[in-house]
């Protein structure tokens, strides 16, 4: 059976102090998580190692929005897989959209984060989904296609089934406008269908399929108790525990 992650991902917001306060909130509520899942946050660089402290010997795993492929050198201003895993970081969101609008990330290095992520035993959550227009002219599923064959590339069976992945539709995260339960399930069955294409049955039965965009608390049981969908990646939702803790335990 799969595990099922429910994944935050706070973006740029929170200070150290900031992100402390809400990770020690999330830990004292974590009694009362499903037992069934598995609950991460990322927070923003500078709060990384303070968090991950502040959390030793808790359920709650911690994980990177982002990191460069290489290991060290001459790239002002990247963070190494190296360094995530030198803090005990247990996952990495990797081509998250607003990375691949806002900072030029591409499949090919998207797919070179990856493959750098697997090697240090970071799971990486490699996100995928169509913009608006992409929707609109039936293209969806040639965009998502594409993003996963080019991500998937040249990785070996025992690593692909290590990889995490996040359906999330550009048109709905951040906007308030989810996808529906069908059209994120089909999506997720889609994808499970691709990976199937590139690995065989066995292998994309075993990948994690998340859900993102929009995930809240009133919407959270119809869309994750879909048979293909694995948990979601929440952005807004997670940045206030009470609303996060209703989503870990939307199946309660
Ligand atoms: C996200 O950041 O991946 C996301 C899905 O954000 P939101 O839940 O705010 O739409």
């Amino acid at each position: 059976m799969r595990k099922i992650l429910i994944a935050g991902n706070w973006k740029m917001n929170n200070d150290v102090d900031e992100s402390l306060k809400l990770a020690q909130e999330l830990s004292a509520l974590s009694d009362s998580f499903d037992k069934n899942v598995e609950v991460l946050i990322c927070p923003p660089f500078t709060s990384l190692y303070a968090v991950k402290r502040a959390l030793h010997g808790s359920v709650i795993k911690v994980g990177a929005q982002n990191m460069h492929y290489e290991d060290k050198g001459a790239y002002t201003g990247e963070v190494s897989p190296l360094m995530l895993k030198g803090i005990g970081i247990e996952y990495v969101i990797i081509g998250h959209s607003e990375r691949r609008q806002y900072f030029n990330e591409t499949d090919e290095i998207v797919n070179k984060k990856l493959k750098s992520a697997l090697r240090y035993d970071i799971i990486p959550i490699l996100c995928v989904g169509e913009t608006l227009e992409q929707r609109e002219s039936n293209a969806e599923r040639e965009t998502v296609k594409n993003q996963i064959f080019k991500a998937f590339d040249g990785i070996e069976p025992s690593d692909a089934e290590k990889i995490t992945v996040a359906y999330e539709p550009i048109w709905a995260i951040g906007t308030g406008r989810n996808a529906t339960s069908q059209q994120a399930n089909e999506m997720a069955e889609f994808i499970r269908s691709c990976i199937s294409e590139l690995y065989g049955s066995e292998q994309a039965d075993k990948i994690v399929i998340q859900y993102g965009g929009s995930v809240k608390p009133d919407n959270a049981g119809e869309t994750l108790c879909q048979p293909d969908i694995d948990g979601a990646l929440v952005g807004g939702a997670s940045l206030k525990a009470d609303e996060f803790l209703k989503i870990i335990n939307y199946a309660k």
